[in-house]
């Protein structure tokens, strides 16, 4: 999970003949260096309502479905708007399971926060999103996926097929006995699952506290996976931000 800095848009040449549109200028737009969208002017308003799209679509014709993958949706959450996988929609309808994959860079790197300042700045560089006010909210499926999308080394299998925990590839927890730990958070996945309630996510404070989990590999690697409150635990996304889920009134009464 990364926190964009730097938005740049940048010109190219293409040469879209071979689909009958000769030679053509496109847009591409660069977030932290990385291209996250290759052709602005390409992006397809057949998902606009489920605010997903191909980011990277066809240098050969700018057609969306050209080719497979480089997918992703657009979500708000908290104070951030989230560029994720387009989870819903893995495996496609026709089951194609590699047509609606992520871009590589949200597997590598992870997936892309902006603070609504941020995208107010994407939206002056990328018109197109000058239609977005309101945004699809991030949904508890989304934000469990999420979870586990960004677990290290794929704790929760790869896409298109996240599964469930792998418990016997971790070897201690920070805290407490491991099993106990881990029973803990699967019941807050279970919670987040099942729970009607709003997704929010904040970054983690300085001094809260954190619960890890060590990875049975050579490279010794450490999961911030919990946070701990007063009311008990939360799941931590990409070692640096809270899943926050608040009941609805409804739910409470
Ligand atoms: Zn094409």
């Amino acid at each position: 999970m990364w926190l964009a800095k730097k938005l740049e848009t940048f010109k190219k040449q293409l040469n879209f003949t071979s689909s009958g549109q000769g030679n053509v200028t496109r847009t591409s737009l660069a977030i932290d260096d990385i291209i996250v969208m290759n052709q602005i002017e390409d992006l397809d308003n057949t998902l606009d309502t489920e605010m997903v799209y191909q980011f990277i679509v066809c240098e050969e014709c700018g057609i969306t479905h050209c080719k497979p993958g480089d997918w992703a949706a657009i979500r708000k959450a908290g104070g951030y708007i989230l560029f994720i996988p387009a989870f819903a929609w893995i495996p496609g309808e026709g089951g194609e399971e590699n047509e609606y994959l992520p871009p590589d860079y949200l597997t590598i790197i992870g997936t892309i926060l902006l603070t609504e300042e941020k995208f107010a700045e994407l939206k002056t560089l990328v018109p197109y999103f000058d239609q977005y006010i309101e945004f699809n909210h991030l949904t508890n499926s989304e934000a469990l996926n999420l979870f586990k999308f960004e677990a290290p080394q794929n704790l929760f299998g790869a896409l298109p097929r996240l599964s469930g925990l792998q418990r016997e590839r971790l070897l201690a927890a920070s805290e407490g006995e491991l099993g106990q730990m881990l029973d803990v958070l699967e019941k807050e996945m279970r919670k987040l699952e099942l729970e009607e309630s709003e997704i929010s996510i904040e970054p983690i404070s300085e001094n809260e506290p954190l619960i890890s989990f060590y990875l049975d590999d050579t490279q010794a690697a450490e999961w911030k996976a919990l946070y701990k409150n007063e009311s008990g635990y939360g799941l931590i996304i990409g070692e640096r931000f809270k899943i926050k889920h608040f009941q609805s009134l409804e739910s409470l009464e």
